[in-house]
């Protein structure tokens, strides 16, 4: 399977959860996305998960990801990334030791189409506002 193909069947799954489901980028995301573009936020992506989610243990694992401020915050609880219980319920990948460039950069993909679908979404949900 190629990389999009498990990256749309995993958003997919995660589109039936009630709880990650409600999960949806604010206004004035939408305008830092404008403002900074993609490839600011792909490396702002990486910034993240490398501190809070690559240790083999995060500090204050659990609770590292706040549900506001940034997009990418809003995307990892969309995702199933918040925190290393829920990279190993959603995605399978085993606590106790450190993400590899691989899972590192499949989390990152992951959460870029999950912020570009959303930003679509409601940029079409709104023409004609
Ligand atoms: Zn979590």
């Amino acid at each position: 399977m190629d990389k999009l193909k498990i990256i749309n069947n995993k958003l997919n799954e995660l589109s039936n959860s009630k709880f990650r489901s409600q999960f949806h980028l604010r206004k004035y995301m939408l305008s830092f996305l404008e403002k900074k573009g993609y490839d600011t936020i792909i490396q702002h992506a990486y910034d993240i998960i490398n501190r809070n989610l690559k240790p083999a243990h995060p500090k204050n694992d659990g609770r590292q990801t706040p549900t506001k401020n940034h997009p990418v915050f809003i995307a990892q609880h969309a995702c199933g990334c918040c925190c290393r219980k829920c990279l190993k319920r959603w995605h399978n990948i085993p606590l106790n030791r450190e993400l590899t460039n691989n899972e590192v950069n499949y989390i990152v993909s992951l959460l870029i189409v999950w912020i570009i679908r959303d930003y679509k979404n409601q940029k079409n949900d709104s023409r004609g506002d």
